[in-house]
């Protein structure tokens, strides 16, 4: 069987790696420049690859072609496949047909990499032999190709979820959904959704879904879908039968019994965090995990890095890195989490925000804004009647300068940028590097 992967990242390369290991004939192309890294691998492992091109005749020869979840799903290519009617199967589906292992697989807009390293927290503390992948650090089919594990936690995304075919997690959860990659799904916001509810839609009765009762999309859709896991809701605002729910001090989690702790013993912080914490633990339950364990996970887990991540307290000034926040939404929840006065540094690469949505709660918690990067100006232009302190400023450098000159003993400095990182990083892991090196150098001062 020859097999084609399109795409040399982490994606592409396991599952080019994965195919030969089963002793298919591989050819792996790229249009673009393949790193370094895994040009290196592709060499050492004899795959057969080329970059900056796509070799069309090759490509269309393949009898199953793996498809990057980078690679756009309107690309050229894909349409050519697709007209010639050759299996196209996403990475995490190829690689499930290599596996018996058990899956627990996570998708959402926000929360994916949270949740899942939660988890798998979870499960490693208790003994599981477990695999953590995906969308996050080693792709699923490296992973299976290494092959040793009989659980595995993926973070999933929508693009991982367009090209899937028999994809079956024992457990498969949707965190939430708000607008995001529309310019992939015909700028409709149900298409979208539609592609993340794809997680559930080989699942069979002896399945679970975990799912989101708080989310108006979520609850609209689950109306027309009919899915065939045992459905487990959580909520932050009304008691559940069975599921896990949240008060104000308590969570609650209830499958055959019930288990609670109190809020204030998580580690992580935030609503948005507790929900994470309520769906993790469902998943903990339905693996029989003892209250005892769960709970000591829920308090050990370490927030990962670049989400709400706490650097330093300088002065009486707290300083947290939220920079994986590239959507308002993720800052919403990053601003509701704020105990303290907060200087906000936000901005970069705009993506058609709408600050209205979070107009409030800055008006509550932010008591100075400092813009930083491309897109200032609208940042400027939208809370100018609100905010008496605005600071535009064009480096890490020194917004991070200009936030110390504002802060108060007992503030908070929060960066939770609401936009992509690419006018003045490479990445958001980038962004937040510096903004962490710009904190340290204060502490030096
Ligand atoms: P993802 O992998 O889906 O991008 P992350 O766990 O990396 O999610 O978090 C991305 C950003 O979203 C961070 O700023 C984080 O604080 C915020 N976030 C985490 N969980 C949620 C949630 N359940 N709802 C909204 N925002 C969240």
């Amino acid at each position: 069987m020859k097999i084609v992967v399109l795409g040399g990242g982490e994606s592409g390369f396991g599952a080019a790696y994965l195919a030969k290991e089963k002793g298919f004939e591989v050819f792996l192309s790229d249009r673009g420049i393949i790193k370094p890294e895994y040009k290196k691998l592709l060499q050492e492992n004899n795959i057969d690859f080329e970059e900056e091109n796509h070799n069309e005749e090759k490509i269309l020869a393949a009898d199953w072609i793996v498809k990057s979840p980078g690679i756009p799903k309107k690309a050229d290519i894909v349409f050519k496949i697709k007209q010639k009617g050759i299996r196209l199967s996403s990475e995490i589906e190829f690689a499930s047909e290599f596996t018996n292992a058990k899956i627990i697989a996570i998708t959402g807009s926000n929360g994916k990499t949270t949740t899942a390293s939660l988890i798998y927290h979870i499960l490693k503390n208790d003994g599981f032999n477990v695999g953590l992948g995906g969308n996050i650090g080693k792709s699923f089919a490296k992973m299976v190709a290494e092959g040793n594990h009989e659980f595995y936690v993926l973070e999933v995304s929508s693009f991982q979820l367009d090209d899937i075919q028999n994809f079956r997690p024992m457990i498969s959860m949707l965190l939430n959904l708000s607008k995001d990659h529309l310019d992939q799904y015909n700028y409709n916001y149900e298409e979208y959704a539609l592609a993340k509810f794809r997680i559930a839609e080989n699942q069979e009765n002896d399945n679970f879904f975990i799912y989101n009762k708080d989310d108006e999309m979520s609850e609209n859709l689950l109306q027309k879908l009919a899915i065939k896991a045992k459905m487990l809701p959580f909520s932050l605002k009304e008691k559940v039968k069975e599921g896990a729910y949240a008060t104000e001090n308590k969570i609650f989690v209830k499958l055959q019994q019930e288990f609670s702790m109190n809020v204030e013993e998580l580690s992580l912080v935030g609503n948005h965090n507790i929900a994470n914490s309520l769906a993790a633990s469902i998943a903990g339950k339905i693996l029989n995990i003892s209250d005892q364990s769960i709970r000591n996970s829920l308090m050990t887990f370490q927030a990962v890095e670049h989400r709400l991540e706490e650097v330093a307290e300088i002065s009486g000034v707290k300083y947290i890195n939220d920079s994986k926040a590239t959507n308002v939404n993720a800052a919403y929840y990053a601003l509701e989490s704020m105990k303290n006065p907060t200087v906000w540094i936000v901005g970069g690469v705009d993506k058609g925000n709408e600050y209205a949505e979070i107009e409030q709660l800055v008006h509550k918690k932010v008591k100075a804004i400092v813009c930083m990067g491309i897109d200032n100006q609208k940042i400027i232009d939208f809370f100018k009647d609100k905010k008496d302190l605005i600071y535009s400023t064009s480096s890490m450098e020194e917004a991070v300068q200009v936030a110390e000159t504002v802060a108060e003993k007992g503030d908070t400095v929060l960066l939770s940028p609401c936009c992509a990182s690419f006018d003045l990083f490479q990445n958001y892991e980038d962004r937040g590097n510096q903004f962490k090196n710009e904190v340290k150098k204060l502490i030096n001062i």
